[in-house]
């Protein structure tokens, strides 16, 4: 009972340092915020490059960067801050007019 709990109290202790350590790099580094979900991409074929003229700046569910050209979100793809605005998936829709 004392060594699972001396066990458990080592691996919380581990994992707070792993979490401290992290903290600056976030703090000072923009792209270290940035993030893909790779797992969304690959199930919705996203690609970097529009289809048939269809690309994620004329989807419903981008969310568009800072600039028109910049990388922005998609309400899909949870978590992706770096979809681009000439991408495309198969869950594209129009965006209302
Ligand atoms: S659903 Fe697909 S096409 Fe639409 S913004 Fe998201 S990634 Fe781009």
């Amino acid at each position: 009972m004392k060594n699972e709990f001396a066990a458990t109290r080592r691996q919380f202790i581990k994992l707070v340092g792993a979490a401290m350590a992290a903290i600056p790099l976030l703090g000072l580094n923009n792209r270290a915020v940035a993030a893909t979900n790779a797992a969304m991409r690959s199930a919705m074929k996203y690609q970097d490059k529009a289809n048939d003229g269809k690309s994620c700046s004329g989807c419903a569910q981008f969310i568009p960067g800072k600039t028109a050209t910049s990388l922005g979100g998609c309400k899909v793809c949870a978590g992706d801050t770096e979809i681009s605005s000439s991408g495309y998936c198969v869950a594209w829709t129009a965006r209302p007019k």
